[in-house]
Order: structure tokens, then C-alpha cells, then sequence
């Protein structure tokens, strides 16, 4: 397994990695690093999004750019402006010590206070490609002297109706600027793009390997990112003998969320990589016996443990890419037994649930996270069957003695309401937890209906439409239902995934436009 100090990064990056909790290098860093830091050739990287491909080519160009220059050296092209905003801080979160000025550039922003950060000098420029030619025309971005332009998400850009724009601004750029195409689908028209307009080039993918899920129950639960600790307490105390490991993306996220388990009195702690051998085994020896029960890990600190029998596997993060989800979830549900394997999703991440589900060809149920009643009814439950299997197993004369003393001159209800509360004071307390937010629901069984802001008038038939739609999600044409094609728009119905994916592409437009297509109103229906 390479570690970021095989891939030839400085000690000041390290070190920022270091701080920012990144244990290991992903596969698509492993490949493009390297690449990139030779210095000679381009690089087009085949990587879906979240699976680090910023750091990828982010962390070559820190480690190349000059401070001190007097031009912009670096432009990286993308499809929307949300990723726009999130690589540049990707960027700068990972520049370190090195005075670089990385800035954001894109549609709907403030042209003024674009032009004042031009003004001032920027290193870095992340922007989407309408406005970079905004800027160009108005010669406040010059493009002549750069030495690295980057376009991300290549086949965004390009479903998206950008890629003259892409090839003009690749035209306008210094022709001795290397560049590197990231992309997660390699499109023929991609790759006339990079044999036209790149130098050598080199290809580098991820490889996909034969993914097999187990038999493991999979669920997953849409919660905010405030409320992911809430849900992961509800969860444990659902389960009579919860034995579990818990997936956080960083080390720092592992030991907080430990910590905080530790704090609500479970018997929990952390497993990662800071940690020397002699902890780590003390560690998991205490998981083994089940001193205690739950281990939140880290991926690359939960490899290669051989425990069985977890009754779950908690994804409180997303995992980086569907080879990692088949790997995680393969360690419950294993050897015929029943496991469960549960994922927290915020909002935000389910597009890229729905593809890790598509990828590992897996099926994963969407439930809703139990109420607080639901939690308390169960442990009521449960203390009821304990108590009975205790009874059945038969009692001991000191506690019978001391049951007697204390029935004679009470009501018996009345006193076992007080031993109750005794004992089970704060475990049946409701408020001991707290409130939950309910997250936008999507219904994910039925199908979507879509409205096409195009008709008849616009040339639009039936066929072409579907057509266009097979070729947008690459959906078998039986699933398309309820095409009509009205004069001056039209409707069709999708199944729950593919109209997400197409409503999330058509969302990202350029300003100003109406969506080609959006989620049909009751209204509309004919
Ligand atoms: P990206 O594919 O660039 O959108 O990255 C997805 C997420 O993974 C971002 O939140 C990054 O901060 C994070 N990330 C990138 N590289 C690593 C790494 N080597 N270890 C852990 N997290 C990472």
C-alpha cells in the first residue's frame, strides 16, 4: 500500500495532510501525483467525483506553483459553480504553508468583486467555463503565462453544453501549459478533445474490480450531518447486542465521534492510523473480547482486522468509492450469519449513494431512523424479556429475601414502578436523547415525472426524446413511460434514480436559463 510520502510530496504538504486527517493516498492519487510531479507528460484521469480526484491533481500543482509570480498559473475549468466554490477550498485547504491565492470564479458572483481579486493577483483561478470567457473578453483574466489548466469533470462540461467554450479557452491558453483532464466517463468526444488539444498524455484510471456484496441487510438512513451522531446512538440502543464497527472518513472524525460515544456511556474507541502497533492491538484486543462493543475505524486503520460476528457495520461517512463500501460491508454477514449494514446520507451525498448502489450492482433500502419512542418501547421491551429469562433461569434466595422485605407494607406495583426507576432511570429517559431533523425525503420506489421545457415547435418528437433521455442515463427503453410531446413542452416519467440523475444535470445550468428539464408540478399533468 503506497503512503503520500512514497508519492514524493513535500514535508509541508505532508504535514498539512497530515492535519487534515487524510491517512493514505487514494487509488487515483496513487496514479496521477506522481504523473503530474514528473513534470512532463498531461494527464487524463478517469475518476468519479469523491474519490479524491482534487487532491489529485490539487496537491502536484501546489507543489509546483512558484510563490511570488505576478500572473495567474493555474486554471482549473469546472462544470458548476458548487464545485467551483469546493475545489478552491479543497485547494487552499491543502496549500500549507506556501502564499498561493487560490479564487473561485464563476456566474452569479459579483463581477466587481471578481475583478478586485484579479486585481490583486491570484495563483490559482477555479471558475466554470462561461465565466472564464467573461473575463477573458474583458481582458481581466489572461491566460498566456499559465502552466497548468485542469478541467474537471470533462463530461459534465460537456453534457452540460460547455465544451466550446472549454475548447476556447483551451485554445486561448498558453500552449505550453500542461494539462490534465479529470473525468468520469471517457465519451469519444472527450478524448478528440484531448488528442486535439493536449501534448502527450497519459491515461490513468482507477481499476474496477469484480465487486460481490454479501448478504448483508443494507440500509440507509437520510440524516443531516448535525444529526449523524443522534442517529448512530439511536441505532446502537435499538440493538439488544449491538457489536459493531463504525466507518468515519478521517482520523480526526474517529476519535471525535469515539470520544463522544465514550462520553454518552457506551463502551466505544477509536481505531486509527496515529496509533502505534502495541495501542492498536490493546485496542482491538479489547473489541475481540467484547470489553468493548463498539469500534469506530477509519478505512485504512480497520484493514486486514479479522473479527466476525458484527451484527453491524455503520458507514457514518460515505466511503470513498463503491470498492470501499463492498469492502466495509463485507466484514458483517459474514459466514451465513445476518448482519446489518447501515449508511447515514446527508442530502447532499445521495447522488453519490446512487452510485455506489448502481456500481456494486447492490440494493440498498431506504428506512427511516426510529423515533425516540420507538427506542424506548424497545428497551422497555427488552428489559421485560431479560427480566422474564432471569425468572426462568431461576433466583437467588438473597435477592428473594430482600424482594419480600421490601413488598411487605407496599403496593407491589407501586414498588416495582420505584426499582424500575432506580434502576432504569436514564436509560428510559426521553429526554436523554435529542431531536432529530427530518431531512428532505425522496420517494425512491415510484417513478418521477419530468417536464421538458421543449415541444413540437422546437422540432422535438417522441422518439427523439427518449432517445435523448437513453442517452442521458443510459436507461433501457421500457423504463420511460408517459411520453407526450405537447406543442411548446413536454412530459415523461422516469424511474426514481434516472430522474435524479437528470434533474441534478439539468439543475447545474448556466444562469439565467430555465432548466431544460425539471420535476413536473401536479398541475402540469394532463
Ligand atoms: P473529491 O473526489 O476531490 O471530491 O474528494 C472527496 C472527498 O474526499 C473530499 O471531501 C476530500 O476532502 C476527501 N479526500 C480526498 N483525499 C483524501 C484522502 N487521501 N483521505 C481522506 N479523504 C480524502
Amino acid at each position: 500500500m503506497e503512503s503520500f510520502e512514497d508519492l514524493g510530496l513535500s514535508e509541508d504538504v505532508l504535514k498539512t495532510l497530515k492535519r487534515k486527517g487524510y491517512e493514505e493516498p487514494t487509488p487515483i492519487q496513487v496514479k496521477t501525483i506522481p504523473v503530474i510531479l514528473a513534470g512532463k507528460k498531461d494527464v487524463v484521469g478517469q475518476a468519479q467525483t469523491g474519490t479524491g480526484k482534487t487532491a489529485a491533481f490539487g496537491l502536484p500543482i501546489i507543489e509546483l506553483l512558484q510563490e511570488n509570480v505576478k500572473h495567474v498559473q493555474a486554471l482549473v475549468l469546472t462544470p458548476t459553480r458548487e464545485l467551483a466554490i469546493q475545489v478552491a477550498e479543497e485547494v487552499n485547504s491543502l496549500k500549507g504553508k506556501k502564499r498561493l491565492s487560490v479564487v473561485p470564479i464563476y456566474g452569479g458572483q459579483s463581477i466587481d468583486m471578481q475583478l478586485r481579486s484579479l486585481k490583486k493577483g491570484v495563483d490559482v483561478v477555479v471558475g466554470t467555463p462561461g465565466r472564464i470567457i467573461d473575463h477573458l473578453n474583458r481582458r481581466t483574466l489572461k491566460l498566456g503565462a499559465i502552466s497548468y489548466l485542469v478541467l474537471d469533470e470533462a463530461d459534465e462540461m460537456l453534457n452540460m453544453g460547455f465544451i466550446d467554450e472549454v475548447k476556447e479557452i483551451m485554445e486561448s491558453a498558453n500552449p505550453e501549459k500542461r494539462t490534465m483532464l479529470f473525468s468520469a466517463t471517457m465519451p469519444t468526444e472527450i478524448m478528440r478533445i484531448a488528442e486535439k488539444y493536449m501534448r502527450a498524455y497519459e491515461v490513468l484510471g482507477v481499476q474496477k474490480g469484480a465487486l460481490t456484496v454479501s448478504q448483508t441487510d443494507q440500509i440507509y438512513f437520510e440524516v443531516s450531518l448535525s444529526d449523524k451522531f443522534e442517529a448512530l446512538c439511536r441505532i446502537i440502543d435499538m440493538e439488544a447486542a449491538f457489536y459493531g464497527l463504525v466507518f468515519c472518513r478521517t482520523k480526526i472524525d474517529a476519535e471525535t465521534v469515539a470520544n463522544h460515544l465514550i462520553d454518552r456511556g457506551y463502551d466505544a474507541d477509536a481505531l486509527h492510523g496515529d496509533l502505534s502497533q502495541s495501542q492498536r492491538e490493546k485496542i482491538l484486543n479489547k473489541f475481540k473480547k467484547r470489553q468493548i462493543n463498539i469500534l469506530v475505524a477509519t478505512d485504512v486503520a480497520a484493514r486486514g482486522i479479522d473479527v466476525h460476528d458484527l451484527t453491524h457495520v455503520i458507514n457514518f461517512a460515505l466511503p470513498q468509492d463503491p470498492e470501499s463500501y463492498v469492502h466495509r460491508i463485507g466484514r458483517t454477514g459474514r459466514a451465513g450469519k445476518e448482519g446489518t449494514a447501515i449508511t447515514f446520507v446527508t442530502p447532499e451525498e445521495y447522488r453519490k449513494l446512487q452510485y455506489i448502489r448502481k456500481s456494486a450492482k447492490t440494493d440498498i433500502r431506504r428506512e427511516t431512523l426510529p423515533k425516540v419512542k420507538d427506542v424506548i418501547r424497545i428497551k422497555k421491551q427488552r428489559i421485560k424479556s431479560d427480566l422474564e429469562e432471569i425468572m426462568s433461569s431461576g433466583l437467588q434466595d438473597n435477592y428473594l429475601e430482600m424482594s419480600r422485605e421490601l413488598l411487605s407494607g407496599n403496593f407491589p406495583d407501586e414498588m416495582l414502578a420505584a426499582l424500575l426507576q432506580y434502576a432504569f432511570h436514564e436509560e428510559l429517559d426521553e429526554k436523554s436523547y435529542t431531536e432529530i431533523e427530518d431531512v428532505k425525503t425522496v420517494d425512491t420506489t415510484g417513478k418521477t415525472r419530468l417536464f421538458v421545457a421543449k415541444g413540437k415547435k422546437d422540432g422535438l418528437t417522441p422518439r427523439k426524446l427518449v432517445d435523448f433521455i437513453k442517452d442521458k442515463c443510459n436507461i433501457r427503453e421500457e423504463k420511460i413511460k408517459g411520453v407526450q410531446v405537447l406543442e411548446k413542452f413536454s412530459f415523461v416519467a422516469l424511474p426514481f434514480q434516472e430522474a435524479e440523475v437528470l434533474l441534478n444535470h439539468f439543475k447545474k445550468n448556466k444562469k439565467g436559463r430555465w432548466p431544460l428539464i425539471t420535476r413536473a408540478k401536479e398541475g402540469r399533468k394532463k
